[in-house]
């Protein structure tokens, strides 16, 4: 049987059935579940001998998801499905937390995240690391870091539309898996690419949009800071930059409603 290739509804099954595989795991582990299939667990709290204290039902769905993250990652690994796939020496699905209430998206690995395949390593996720945490106040490891297409093109071209298309099912996967209130979407391509449209990233920047019903936020690509070279134009980005950074985080506090 070949492998599911992303858009494929086996690969989507096939990740639901090994969440659902996970679930039930975690269940036997913590003796929810006997070998009938009957609970046998009890609510957190009680401290009767001799009864097995259940986590919170939150920890399962966040074992599930973490799940379904190595899953869509570990297909990552093996995909041959477009021509990148040939050209990389790691493929960089993504990482970070399971319940992350923030996505961020940009366009594709460069050198140094093809070298250790791992999103936004090099000068540029530095300043995305900056701006998490210095202007969102969130620690990068509570946010899920991915990019549109999972290896590098060559020479770092801009991903072409089949090999964009190729890849999509992997990313739609991991935001249903995470299930994040806001994506923060890095740079002209990734917009474009994920909000289906050719408007430039100066236009779309600026207000929310939306993407199967999550909240995003495109704004500038940390990368296309690092190239300005004139230091006031440089200065001027960094300032919209801050200002769709506000507004997301506003958002993500509740501020600017669902
Ligand atoms: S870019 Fe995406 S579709 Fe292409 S080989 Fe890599 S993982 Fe597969």
């Amino acid at each position: 049987v070949p492998p599911a290739e992303p858009g494929d509804p086996r690969g989507e099954l096939a990740g639901l059935v090994a969440g659902t595989a996970s679930l039930l795991r975690w269940c036997r582990r913590h003796r929810l579940l006997t070998g009938t299939g009957q609970a046998a667990g009890r609510v957190a709290g009680s401290t009767a001998p001799g009864t097995t204290v259940a986590e919170p039902p939150d920890s399962a769905a966040e074992v599930s998801v973490a799940d379904g993250l190595e899953a869509v990652a570990a297909e990552v690994a093996a995909c041959r499905r477009c021509a990148l796939g040939a050209g990389r020496k790691n493929a960089v699905p993504g990482e970070g937390s399971a319940r992350a209430r923030l996505m961020v998206i940009g366009e594709a690995p460069g050198a140094t995240e093809d070298a250790s395949g791992r999103p936004f390593v090099g000068e540029a996720g530095q300043m995305l690391t900056r701006m998490l945490e210095n202007v969102l106040k969130i620690p990068r490891g509570q946010v899920f870091i991915t990019n549109i297409v999972k290896c590098r093109p060559p020479g770092n071209r801009d991903p072409q539309a089949d090999e964009v298309e190729a890849c999509s099912g992997y990313l739609r996967r991991q935001v249903a898996l995470v299930a994040p209130r806001a994506i923060l979407c890095l740079g002209r391509l990734a917009a474009q690419n994920l909000l289906g449209v050719t408007t430039p990233i100066s236009v779309l920047r600026g207000s929310r949009k939306s993407w199967n019903g999550v909240a995003v936020f495109p704004t500038f690509h940390p990368a296309y800071l690092l190239r300005i070279t004139d230091e006031k134009e440089k200065q001027a980005k960094k300032v919209l930059v801050n200002d769709d950074l506000l507004a997301l985080k506003s958002f993500l506090e509740g501020d600017a409603g669902p």
